[in-house]
């Protein structure tokens, strides 16, 4: 029953009522800046050349009460190209470190993005606004074809309810960039509640400047771990919640099929957020191997290799916490990560897309089978899981997507056996599949098509995938193409860094 107490009503009114923020009102705070000079270094955007709209998403808007129109006002396209310097606002790009392909690079940091401040818990940054002191021998500029891939894959990731930085809007202009080919610049504007990576603490540890990595803590305490604000063992307790957040976060992407391409350490959010999209992929057919990233000649970052990956970062990462943690207790955790807390976090979220609502011990031999036979039938992953949402015990919808039936048998039957466990009915496990496994997934082949009609001035498409994005378990008929096979030619292509 609802307490329609006066205050209530207030706050009611307040939320229902409270005018969005326009552009003109948006107002910034700028916390990091009052960490130490070192942290970041202040300078101003240098704004691209006939600037206009691609996209904008009213979903992030909503995220920094921001009016949902935004995106039709002239100064949105000036806010991005950095020649509308918001209320409280700075420009400044943060400085970090990292591991590049496991070799230690000590000079990164933001070589094309600019903070422009907090709002709402948001930090917003501006990405491919000109150089930086980070920009080394690159022109602190990003592609059209990039960021549209960077907008669109972030929101898409939202709505697959995986933690992840966000996309506000993006621009092209008429500014041409040098890459494999001539391309048009672009920047697209990112928010997150946190831009801090297990490389911005490697800065300080390789620096030898301790002082400043108990600073780096406390300020990553206070704005992604509040709660730990007054725990006197608080520095210990991050770097646990660093460990489990990873942990779901790698989970998830093994979950959906998502290849990040580059899981350098300066790409790993301290947040356990996705962040910096690249040559990312979507699976197209399930190749356990698959590496999205052509640049990575050996499979450093193949989709098998992230869970792996991810321990060797948080390793990274508690070498460069051993000034402020002890290591002994970090190790210990880093072994908790692979022996129950990675594995747990996995097997839950295929348990959950499996739609089984109760734990058996042995559901790790399931899954770790469904694996196996998934890469040996030559099956879409997104397409198999969502066939598999349908199941009723008739076998043959799932024989009609996979090219080796009788390996897939072999499974079902074991899945038919562990369903009769279950004690829900099999239309609400149905129902729970179809929330779980989405129709749509963005594959790189769609997301192309949207970036070869924008660099033709045509962004409907951009628009219509960042719709699907928004509705990935609903039915689209007009969009069923996308929801089978990927296109022979385009199945598992691999994507450069380039960008
Ligand atoms: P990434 O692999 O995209 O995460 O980038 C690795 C590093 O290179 C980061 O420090 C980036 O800021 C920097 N970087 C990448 N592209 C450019 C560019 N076009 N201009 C300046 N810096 C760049
Ligand atoms: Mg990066």
């Amino acid at each position: 029953m609802l307490n329609y107490s006066a205050n209530a009503i207030c706050d009611l009114e307040q939320r229902v009522y409270h005018p969005a923020m326009t552009l003109k009102n948006l107002s910034f705070q700028t916390p990091y800046l009052t960490l130490d000079s070192e942290f970041y270094d202040l300078t101003q955007p240098t704004p691209l050349d006939e600037p206009y709209l691609i996209s904008f998403s009213p979903d992030a808007a909503k995220l920094i009460d921001l009016d949902s129109n935004s995106g039709d006002d002239p100064d949105f396209v000036s806010l991005l190209n950095g020649t509308l310097i918001a209320d409280g606002s700075s420009t400044y790009a943060m400085c970090y470190a990292g591991h590049q392909f496991g070799n230690y690079n000590h000079w990164l940091g933001d070589g094309r993005t600019l903070n422009l401040g907090r709002v709402n818990g948001w930090n917003l940054q501006l990405k491919g606004s000109g150089e930086t002191l980070y920009s080394r021998m690159a022109d602190g500029r990003a592609a059209v074809r990039s960021s549209i891939r960077e907008y669109l894959m972030s929101e898409s990731m939202h709505h697959l309810g995986i933690p992840t930085t966000r996309a506000l809007g993006i621009i092209g202009s008429k500014t041409k960039i040098v890459r494999n080919r001539m391309e048009q610049a672009a920047i697209v504007m990112r928010m997150s509640t946190s831009w801090v990576r297990f490389g911005t603490f490697e800065y300080f540890y390789y620096s030898g400047k301790h002082d400043k990595l108990e600073m780096l803590a406390q300020y990553v305490i206070g704005e992604s771990y509040p709660h730990l604000v007054e725990d006197e063992d608080r520095f210990y307790k991050m770097f646990c919640e660093v460990v489990e957040r990873t942990a779901r976060l790698i989970a998830q992407w093994q979950a959906i099929g998502f290849n990040h391409g580059v899981m350098n350490t300066d790409n790993m959010s301290i947040e356990g957020l996705t962040i910096d999209y690249g040559p990312f992929a979507m699976l197209d057919d399930f190749r356990y191997g698959y590496v999205c990233n052509h640049t990575d000649r050996a499979g450093r970052y193949a989709y098998s290799e992230q869970p792996n990956i991810s321990y060797w970062n948080l390793t990274m990462l508690s070498k460069a916490l051993t000034p402020l943690i002890d290591k002994e207790r970090m190790q210990k955790k880093l072994d908790d990560f692979g022996a129950f807390i990675y594995p747990d976090a996995y097997v839950d979220a295929i348990r959950k897309k499996l739609g089984l609502s109760i734990k058996l011990d042995d559901d790790i031999d399931l899954v770790t089978d469904l694996v196996v036979a998934l890469h040996d039938v030559y099956v879409d992953h997104t397409l198999f899981f969502r066939t598999l949402s349908r199941y009723d015990g008739d076998r043959s919808p799932m024989y009609d997507i996979v090219m080796e039936p009788v390996i897939l048998d072999a499974w079902l039957i074991r899945y038919d056996d562990r369903l009769s466990h279950e004690t829900r009915t099999q239309g609400e496990r149905q129902e729970a599949m179809l929330k779980t496994n989405p129709k749509y997934v963005l594959k790189n082949y769609m997301i192309q098509e949207a970036i070869e009609l924008a660099e033709g001035g045509d962004n409907s498409m951009v628009e219509t995938l960042l719709n699907i994005a928004r509705h990935p378990y609903d039915e689209w008929p007009e969009f069923e193409r996308y929801a089978g096979d990927t296109p022979e030619e385009c199945k598992n292509c691999g994507l450069s860094c380039s960008s």
